[in-house]
């Protein structure tokens, strides 16, 4: 089965739409319900005629309309200019332009309750929104739009730190913690690559982070696959992956110096992962242990009101560990081979596990009842699929070759990192989680959610004790150390 796609189908949206229709084995693909991605240059030019065509196609006039520019209060800068006065600029020769700024005087803005209900009242009775500026932005003026019935969305996108501007998400704070929900599809996305070449380096390097994720996610989704946990696992998505991530080798080496040609590389690749994320039916494609790394951190954060790190960052570093741990599998797998028998497991001892893990983080009980149902699922799923577990390991060497046709080595993960000057280890996060707090995060990721992954199976084989979680953390300063030359242990 081929698509038959390539990554310049971006700007021919009706193609990736029907290729993915006419490719769907098991009717789990959603429709593309964004009209246009615009990634050049200069998208200031071509903003007036883009809204206009969103504005025809949703049977509003093409001038004259109300349209809310939606920003947070960050500077952002295009060529030495202010680039949100030069957008309402370029908007209000054409229409009746409403600033809607949403500040809830954090450095960062948060995408919590108030802030949505701040930004659906401010868009009230608009024809348009049009946001400017990052994911969160981005994310808010999704929800805006839905809540205040604002037919039309455009997004002008300002940095590629992660790919969740060309799908239907949001990722919220819902009492504290992030959650990803279905809000809608912008009709258009024009990025602007000036402006993205020119964000804050760690920007860029942020979304190098989340890039690693599709080269160590899909090892995750396969061994589901093969234990049964996942029915979801579909090559096509695979292949869809694969125009994402072509031609990296090249265009990751200009990213830490803000070339601008490089930079449009980046921002095709992870608009094109917003769309697989947007219509594959699954997130399992591009979030596995890495992803579980980063969540886990960010629920530690909100549990003890201290500073997120940034998300593409923080899967940057998991990405890392994920890979190491899927090394030291191997490892164990030659030492002390395990079978389906040493992994069998008593589901309510596990469950209490499970709850426990997280008492100290909340003494109420709430996150660690959330995890304990989502625990209890999963290996109620894997016991139900018990044959295909008995099945996995006779064939352990077939897997582990099929697997890692699927996902970058630990050394190359590091590599790509290093070339966008994206953090590798724990400590290079800002702010830096403890040493303790990574070993915890390592030893308990496997408790927070329904998706199988190689921390389960690390778990479940007794390999992620204390002992096991720092031979992960051994793994990784060993590549590390490889890669730069110097022994971090020295
Ligand atoms: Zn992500």
């Amino acid at each position: 089965m081929s698509l038959g796609l390539t990554i310049a189908d971006l700007s021919n949206l009706n193609r990736i739409d029907a290729a993915m229709q006419r490719n769907d084995p098991r009717g789990q693909f959603a429709r593309l319900g964004m009209k246009e991605v615009i990634v050049a240059d200069n998208v200031l030019e071509l903003l007036p005629e883009a809204l206009a065509r969103q504005l025809v196609a949703a049977g509003k006039p093409a001038s004259g309309a109300v349209v809310c520019v939606v920003v947070d209060p960050v500077r952002i800068l295009r060529a030495g200019r202010d680039l949100k006065a030069d957008v309402i600029a370029a908007l209000e020769r054409t229409h009746r332009v409403r600033l809607v700024e949403l500040d809830d005087g954090q450095d960062v803005l948060h995408a919590d309750e108030p802030i949505l209900q701040a930004a659906a009242k401010g868009v009230l009775g608009a024809d348009a929104i049009v946001s400017v500026g990052g994911g969160t932005i981005t994310d808010v003026a999704k929800v805006a739009s839905v809540r205040s019935g604002v037919p039309v969305h455009v997004v002008i996108q300002t940095a590629a730190s992660v790919d969740g501007f060309t799908d239907n998400f949001s990722v919220v704070l819902q009492n504290g913690v992030k959650k990803t929900s279905l809000s809608r599809w912008p009709d258009a996305v024009l990025a602007d690559v000036r402006t993205i070449a020119e964000a804050p380096p760690r920007m860029t390097a942020a979304g190098m982070g989340e890039m690693m994720s599709m080269f160590c996610a899909p090892g995750d989704w396969y061994l589901a696959a093969q234990l049964g946990v996942d029915t979801s696992f579909t090559p096509v998505l695979l292949e869809l992956l694969a125009i994402c991530g072509h031609g990296i080798e090249d265009w990751s080496r200009g990213l830490a110096n803000g070339d601008l040609g490089d930079s449009e590389k980046l921002t095709r690749a992870l608009a094109f992962r917003g769309i697989v994320t947007g219509t594959g039916g699954t997130t399992a494609t591009l979030s596995g242990m890495e992803h579980l790394f980063s969540h886990m951190l960010d629920m530690v954060a909100s549990q003890t009101h201290t500073p997120m790190s940034q998300h593409g960052a923080q899967v940057g570093v998991g990405s890392v560990i994920a890979a190491a741990a899927w090394d030291v599998f191997c490892a164990r797998m030659q030492e002390t081979p395990v079978t389906a028998q040493d992994i069998a497991f008593d589901l309510d001892a596990q469950a209490r596990a499970a709850r426990d893990a997280f008492e100290a983080l909340d003494p109420s009980g709430a996150i660690g009842a959330e995890c304990e149902a989502r625990y209890r699922a999963k290996l109620t799923t894997l016991q139900a699929n018990w044959p295909a577990v008995e099945a996995f390991f006779p064939n352990w060497p077939q897997h582990r070759q099929a697997h890692d046709a699927l996902v970058f080595d630990t050394a190359k993960i590091v590599e790509y990192l290093s070339r966008a000057g994206s953090a590798m280890r724990f400590d290079a996060l800002v702010p830096a989680p403890s040493e303790d707090l990574t070993r915890w995060v390592i030893g308990n990721c496997q408790f927070m959610r329904e998706r199988f992954t190689i921390a389960d199976l690390l778990y479940l084989a007794g390999w992620l004790d204390a002992e096991g979680v720092a031979r992960i953390m051994a793994r990784v300063d060993q590549v590390l150390a490889a890669a730069t030359g110097v022994d971090r242990a020295a």
